[in-house]
């Protein structure tokens, strides 16, 4: 009998999609981890997201999806489980089928917590300012909490929306005191992490950012933007001499999780990483 692999199917709903780095890091996984996958991108509008969902996912055809934006939040809503950390941060980034069960997941939040461990950031009683209020920030406020920070002071354009986020995460990380604050310069006392969870910097142009004035040598910078690397907010960041990191690492760790949730484990995680965050640096 002739023995056909089949390969795995997985892709990527979003609006827009094209221009996309999830199907060049998952063929790139695929390969250095000898396992065909066939990667379809969707271009799939909020108000087909339902429908779309719904017609695809009882055919078992699909190993998983990624979910980018607008669809983080509404996917939840479409799955038949939520793992708990989605739930927690109200969004997801990945969904996974099994024996005809959908359920979703958040990786976004490893992969945050990931870039902070191999940046050397510990968080444990000390103090980080998150800017931004939307699925990224959640995640990252998230994984602060996780990390025991003691207080985030949370940035954002519209109020409400980061009293929100600072009123969720306050209730289900009491640990954690998630404070908003109108401008960078009520931030009182040093910061471990200043984190910037919002698209500002990712498109040619000014855009200003308003940094603590505690801001030193021993804070570190994240900027999740991944394309440009040295974003205004990173270049803002290094004239007070801070340490600074873009979104490529948790870019590539989040990836890793997603592929660890499809296909089980993979063996020298690490090594690994580097390799997809060396060719994602060659995609420009
Ligand atoms: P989102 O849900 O649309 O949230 C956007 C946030 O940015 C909101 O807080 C919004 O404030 C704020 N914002 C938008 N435009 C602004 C402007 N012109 N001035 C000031 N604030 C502005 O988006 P998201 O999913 O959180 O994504 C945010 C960023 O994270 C994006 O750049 C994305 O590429 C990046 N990201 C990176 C990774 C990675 O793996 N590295 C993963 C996910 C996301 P309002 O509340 O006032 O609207």
């Amino acid at each position: 009998m002739v023995k056909i692999d089949v390969p795995a199917v997985a892709a990527l709903l979003g609006h827009p999609v094209a221009h996309s780095l999830s199907p060049a890091i998952f063929n790139f996984l695929a390969k250095a981890l000898g396992r065909e996958v066939l990667y379809q991108k969707f271009d799939v509008a909020p108000e087909e997201l339902k429908r779309f969902v719904k017609a695809l996912a009882p055919q078992q055809l699909f190993i998983g999806w990624n979910v980018t934006l607008p669809h983080k939040e509404k996917i939840l809503t479409l799955c038949d489980r939520v793992s708990a950390e989605a739930r927690a941060i109200g969004a997801a980034n990945v969904v996974h089928f099994l024996r005809g069960e959908s359920t979703a997941y958040n990786t976004d939040a490893f992969g945050i917590r990931q870039t902070l461990r191999e940046h050397g950031v510990r968080l444990r009683g000390k103090q980080a300012v998150l800017y931004g209020a939307g699925g990224a920030a959640r995640a990252v406020a998230y994984a602060l909490g996780q990390e025991g920070a003691a207080r985030v002071w949370v940035i954002n354009r519209t109020p409400a929306r980061g009293k929100a986020l600072c009123r969720h995460f306050s209730r289900i990380l009491p640990s954690t005191r998630f404070v908003f604050v109108e401008a960078a310069l009520c931030v009182e006392g040093k910061v471990a992490l200043i984190a910037q969870a919002t698209p500002l910097g990712m498109k040619p142009g000014r855009a200003r950012f308003d940094l603590p004035t505690a801001v030193d040598q021993k804070t570190l910078a994240f900027d999740l933007i991944y394309r440009p690397n040295l974003t205004p907010f990173l270049r803002e960041a290094r004239h007070r001499g801070t340490a600074t990191v873009g979104g490529m690492d948790m870019l590539a760790w989040q990836a890793i999780a997603t592929w660890e949730i499809w296909f089980g484990k993979v063996k020298n995680r690490q090594i690994l990483k580097q390799k997809l965050s060396r060719a994602l640096a060659k995609l420009w």
